[in-house]
């Protein structure tokens, strides 16, 4: 019996509850999958990494990418709230016992979101040192100014996770220092303001201005000027999870194509007999195979507190790689029909591109591999 078969079971029934339909309908009214998330949260599956001792199932990583690879196997769309599983993880690492105390188990019980971190800045991109927007200390509050672009599910949190600098870069040695963490609590923020973007696919992300926003100072997280090694801290989870959604993606994609190739009847035999059609498919379930034995041997490093950056790295890459090559695949086995709205091809084709790019883009991950596991000279 495949590990967390249980869990997998009643994600499937869940979102057998929320068929293509539902989201075609949200594509098209590019509107947030409120009954979805609700579902989600009441089944307790966004609070499986909080601890019991908070109030969550305290489960480790594992049965998370189970539980986020079956939504998306399943046609669903996990991006809408993924982030409230792991955005906590920087304060359940790095948050004072108060915050904890405080925050998690109104996490665990699903009656606040935190689903928003804001990172990136239009000027600073994939440079996270370069940011611009400043917090300063005046008494016991920081005062917050800059932008932040592309962060998503802002609009859907009551708090969000804020990356600022804290002391200028050249007052520095090295640029990674005098970056901060804070918590922004969005239902009561005064000086910020939302502009969703619209994207390719129905994905809640948004500018984000600050002016003048105050934060107490008991809301930094951690220590002042180590943001950017909490961020740091956070990412090998956040990989391994973005890469079990890609794979999920991706047996989405090998068994609608391979259903199709069946069942379509072409010079009076079905397609898939051709070896043109058949292969491909074959090709790419081999390819997302092997790229879940990573992102399980990612995740087993990970649960038992083993370094798992390389792993990790790894897993996003090939997960990614094989999600957008199932993609393809698949539009190009259902030809035609591979571009009409009620099969559903078109719409998960959009969602699973972002991987490449988003939460980290494929060329960062070859720099990291170069870098820090083959010892090439960094290349930025
Ligand atoms: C839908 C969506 C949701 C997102 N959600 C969030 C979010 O919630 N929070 C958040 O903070 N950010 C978020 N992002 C931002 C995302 O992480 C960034 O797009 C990403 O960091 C790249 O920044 P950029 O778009 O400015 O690209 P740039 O940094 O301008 O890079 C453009 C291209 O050049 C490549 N490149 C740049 N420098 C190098 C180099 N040295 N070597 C090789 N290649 C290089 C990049 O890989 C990329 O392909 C989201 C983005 C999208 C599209």
């Amino acid at each position: 019996m495949e590990a967390f078969d249980d869990i997998r079971r009643s994600v499937k029934s869940l979102c057998a509850g929320f068929p293509g339909e539902y989201w075609r309908t949200l594509d098209a009214e590019r509107a947030y999958p409120i009954a979805f998330v609700e579902a989600l949260t009441q089944a307790g599956f966004l609070a499986a990494l909080i601890p019991e001792e908070y109030g969550g199932s305290g489960l480790p990583l594992a049965a998370a990418c189970v539980i986020l690879e079956t939504i998306q196997a399943e046609g669903c769309n996990g991006a809408a709230c993924h982030a409230q599983m792991y955005t906590m993880g920087t304060i359940l690492r790095h948050g004072s016992a108060e915050q904890k105390a405080h925050l998690l188990p109104q996490l665990a019980k699903g009656t606040v979101r935190l689903q928003a971190f804001g990172v990136t800045e239009p000027s600073s991109g994939t440079d996270t040192t370069a940011i611009r927007t400043f917090a300063r200390r005046i008494g016991d509050h920081y005062v917050i100014n800059g932008q932040k672009v592309f962060t998503s599910r802002a609009e859907h949190s009551d708090m969000m996770l804020l990356l600022a600098r804290t002391t200028p870069r050249d007052q520095l040695r090295r640029k990674s220092d005098g970056l901060s963490v804070f918590l922004v609590d969005l239902r009561e923020a005064v000086g910020i303001s939302l502009r969703p973007i619209r994207t390719m696919m129905n994905h809640a992300t948004c500018e984000v201005f600050i002016d003048t926003l105050h934060v107490p100072a008991t809301n930094l997280i951690g220590e002042e000027g180590k943001g950017f090694r909490y961020i740091l801290d956070s990412m090998n989870a956040e990989r391994i999870l973005i890469a079990a959604e890609c794979i999920g993606d991706a047996r989405w994609f090998i068994r609608k194509a391979a259903d199709y190739a069946r069942e379509r009847v072409v010079f009076g035999h079905p397609i898939g007999r051709n070896q043109g059609v058949q292969f491909p498919i074959a090709r790419a379930y081999a390819a997302t195979e092997a790229a879940a034995l990573m992102v399980k041997k990612a995740a087993a490093l990970f649960d038992a507190h083993a370094p798992c950056g390389a792993e990790a790295n790894m897993a996003k890459l090939l997960a990614a790689e094989a999600s957008w090559q199932t993609a393809d695949m698949c539009v190009q086995t259902h030809g035609g029909y591979g571009f009409a709205e009620q099969f559903d091809v078109e719409r998960k084709f959009r969602e699973t591109r972002l991987y490449q790019v988003a939460p980290v883009s494929t060329n960062m991950i070859l720099a990291y591999l170069g870098e820090h596991v083959l010892h090439l000279p960094k290349s930025y």
